[in-house]
């Protein structure tokens, strides 16, 4: 998850549970600075509280909702799909809670949880991106706590289930199998242990059976199945046939033909494929 500003100074720690309060500064957009979706998700609620304010509440994919107040625009309303890193309103001093200072009040919580009390600590989900910057005070004070995204590992990006027999999810690394995910769904990579990748709330699945690709899914739109071949030629042999609506990722392309699993060779027309959203699995 990214963080919701890119001038990030913590004014207040811990308060209503695990909130966060954060400032601005007059070189990124000012007391009326931008204020950004924390990752993917859909405006859950949008509401004026005379505590609050202006508020913005967003579920996620992982399985938490974050919350922002005392915004002094709300430009996103119930129901939107939103992006990671999106504006989605301005910093601002509205209801009494603001106590008439421009901050941006922040929270992480359950999705079962309609009060805005923290039940995360954002610090351990929040992550520094390419373009944000962190204001000194905050660096001293809470500085080994910041986590920085980091382009050259797996973390935060889409990547795909490849084996097509499925991926059994854990409730810890090697722990006990509460779910499996079919082919092609896209999973988020929270954090890494050892061969492990959390991919939601105590939701765990072997890392060697995820691999990064387009961050896109297709559904296979031909009603008679369509013909998965070992090269991507009609001459190839057809390995196996995929009924009508199966969603796979892609992991080539060669003319109108794509792969559809990077370890092996899996080829099918793209012409009998369309794009759809998958949500990734939470
Ligand atoms: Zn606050």
């Amino acid at each position: 998850m990214r963080y919701p500003l890119n001038y990030i100074k913590i004014t207040q720690y811990f308060h209503t549970g695990k909130c966060l309060d954060f400032g601005w500064n007059n070189s990124y957009g000012g007391r009326t600075a931008p204020v950004f979706a924390v990752a993917e998700g859909v405006v859950y609620k949008t509401r004026y509280d005379s505590v609050g304010g202006n508020q913005i509440f967003i579920n996620h994919f992982n399985g938490m909702r974050s919350g922002y107040s005392h915004l002094s625009k709300i430009l996103v309303k119930v129901g939107d799909r939103v992006e990671i890193g999106q504006q989605i309103g301005n910093i601002g001093n509205t209801g009494t809670g603001a106590n008439k200072k421009h901050h941006l009040h922040f929270s992480l919580l359950k999705q079962d949880n309609d009060l805005d009390y923290g039940d995360y600590n954002p610090l351990n989900y929040l992550e520094v991106y390419p373009g944000q910057f962190i204001n000194e005070d905050t660096v001293k004070k809470y500085g080994s706590q910041i986590r920085y995204y980091s382009q050259d590992d797996n973390k935060y990006h889409y990547v795909y289930n490849v084996d097509d027999r499925g991926l059994n999810v854990r409730n810890a690394p090697n722990g006990i199998v509460i779910g499996n995910i079919c082919f092609g769904t896209p999973v988020l990579v929270y954090e890494n242990n050892g061969n492990w990748s959390r991919i939601g709330i105590n939701k765990w699945v072997y890392s060697s059976y995820l691999t990064r690709s387009e961050p896109k899914s297709y559904m296979v739109n031909s009603k008679n199945g369509l013909n998965v071949r070992n090269k991507p030629s009609m001459s190839g042999t057809i390995l196996r046939t995929m009924t009508y609506e199966t969603v796979v990722g892609v992991f080539a392309t060669s003319g109108t033909w794509v792969k559809i699993n990077p370890n092996a060779n899996y080829w099918c027309s793209k012409n009998y494929l369309t794009e759809v959203y998958v949500p990734p699995y939470n």
